[in-house]
């Protein structure tokens, strides 16, 4: 049987292990941490539990379809529901807005807060869902490294409609161009922070993804983010894959450009040598070539790439609950412009940023003493550049605790009663991500596309890349689908 290394037991990592041992594998995951997920995974602190890292779930169907691979009944290990209401948006002059799924509802309640016609948002969905199609057979479910890729009837199809995926044009052009209420450009040009970009940088492509929150579906895994990691490693599990954990991989071995094997240290033993056929790397790409393979060549044009947004998130035990809030909430600054020269071109965070609070006790009332919630509060931040890290987050704690403050007439910072802190230096450290960037590379230019690397390697045989570093992007689902592709090429 031939034998596979995986390392990192991240959300792209699992699925590979899944793949593959249904391909009939020997697979082993080395784990740096003592715990599966990477990002997405979980803590608790004084009686509240905190999803870790991402906090939405989009696209339940590339989860169910890895049960689905295996002959699994999904159901038996995860359970998730559609909300009914995906965003709560909140202004400084007291406009707020509920995104309902139901579009024709969100249409009429946007027309009715913001006077922007109800069937503009409604057509900009339609074209959302039309530019992902188009982009989904071409861009995401294949590599872009294979000229078969190139020559398929979807790509044919992505050639004509060209001019309609907005590849010309930033986000914010378009978004202004279709709508005359700059806080409704203000909502849509978010989606740019969904891959950690600027929407006044990244190309109008990106509005494909409304689509996957209106048009498909916000959801909720019953038992929190964590529970897509815990189900996943429960089903690799079932299927023989071997996980072992406080592991950190040292070295990807090399032999006459073939992968021969991993070096790894673990508690108690250290530089513990290990053939394989193949080598999976789920770790970051930057970090996999300059630590795991210093003396190969690396493809230096990509890993300089500049980063994504990280984030500052603060885990905040709040003694209240609030009505007006849901799962999903955001607290929009005055002049998003500025937020983001502040974060790309300062590389710091404004005094007003937009505030991002999830709240799963809404859903889970089990992550929360009675009458408390517990509010994970994320501020996009600058990928880490050794700024003055210790500072920026105590400026924007007040600034956040003010902010939230005014708009629910409250005093948050009487409310908090345990706190832990997450911020660019940590999530580098915690999960080896290049400058605690949340989604690799940034998508701040038209041809982002094909500054991400590969999912395999065209210089080392047998040495394969997942993840949300790599082709095709940062976030959940590509992470996932990443390991789709990666396994099209992996052969027993
Ligand atoms: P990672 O989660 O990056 O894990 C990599 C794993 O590899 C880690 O466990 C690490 O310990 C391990 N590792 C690294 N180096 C080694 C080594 N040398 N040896 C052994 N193990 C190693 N996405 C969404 O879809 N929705 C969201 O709402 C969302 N919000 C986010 C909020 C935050 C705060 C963060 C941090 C991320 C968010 N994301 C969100 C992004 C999403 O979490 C990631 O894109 C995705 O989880 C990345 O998965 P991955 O497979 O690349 O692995």
């Amino acid at each position: 049987m031939k034998k596979v290394a995986i390392i990192g037991a991240g959300i792209g990592g699992i699925s590979t292990a899944i793949r593959l041992a249904h391909k009939g594998f020997e697979v082993s995951v080395f784990e740096a941490n003592s715990y599966a997920g990477g990002k997405l995974s979980s803590f608790d602190l004084n009686g509240y539990r905190f999803d870790a890292g991402p906090s939405l779930f989009t696209l339940p169907n590339l989860v169910v379809e890895l049960f689905e691979l295996v002959g699994k009944n999904p159901k038996e290990y995860f359970e998730y529901t559609k909300l009914p209401d995906i965003c709560h948006y909140f202004w400084e002059d007291a406009t707020k807005l509920t995104a309902w799924a139901e579009n024709e509802r969100f249409a009429k309640e946007v027309e009715d807060v913001t006077g922007e016609p109800a069937q503009k948002i409604l057509d900009f969905l339609k074209d959302s869902a039309f530019k992902y199609e188009v982009l989904d057979g071409l861009f995401l479910q294949d590599s872009l490294h294979k000229l078969s890729t190139w020559t398929s009837a979807k790509a044919l199809k992505g050639y004509l409609n060209l001019p309609k995926l907005g590849i010309f044009g930033t986000m914010n052009d378009a978004n202004e161009k279709l709508f005359k209420n700059p806080k409704i450009v203000q909502l849509f040009n978010r989606y740019a922070t969904y891959n950690g970009s600027d929407p006044y940088q990244t190309p109008a492509t990106l509005n494909i993804i409304p689509h996957l929150e209106y048009n498909i579906g916000a959801f909720f895994p019953k038992k929190g983010m964590v529970s897509i990691t815990n189900s996943l490693v429960k089903l690799a599990e079932d299927l023989g894959v071997q996980f072992f954990y406080e592991s950190k991989v040292e070295e990807i071995l090399v032999e006459k450009d073939k992968v021969s094997g991993i070096r790894y240290s673990n508690i108690s033993e250290k530089n513990i040598s290990k053939a394989y056929d193949v080598v999976v790397s789920n770790m970051d790409v930057t970090p996999t070539y300059r630590k795991l393979m210093p003396n190969q060549k690396h493809p230096d044009r990509l890993l300089n790439q500049p980063k994504s947004s990280s984030g500052v998130i603060f885990y905040w035990g709040i003694k209240k609950q609030f009505a007006e809030l849901g799962l999903h909430n955001i607290f929009f600054s005055d002049d998003y412009q500025q937020e983001f020269n502040t974060m790309f071109q300062e590389k710091t965070i404004c005094q007003d940023p937009t505030v991002y609070i999830n709240i799963t006790s809404k859903l889970k009332p089990d992550d929360a003493p009675e009458g408390c919630e517990n509010w994970f509060v994320l501020i996009n931040a600058p990928a880490n550049e050794g700024q003055n890290w210790d500072k920026i987050i105590a400026d924007t704690r007040q600034n956040v605790i003010q902010k939230v403050s005014r708009i629910l007439g409250e005093n948050i910072g009487d409310l908090i009663e345990c706190e832990e802190i997450l911020d660019p230096r940590t999530i580098e450290s915690k999960t080896s991500s290049a400058q605690g960037a949340l989604y690799g590379n940034s998508s701040n230019n038209r041809y982002a596309a094909f500054l991400r690397h590969a999912n395999f390697s065209s210089k080392i045989k047998n040495l394969y890349f997942v993840g949300g570093s790599v082709h095709p992007g940062g976030g959940i689902p590509l992470a996932i689908s990443s390991a789709k592709i990666a396994c099209k090429y992996i052969e027993i």
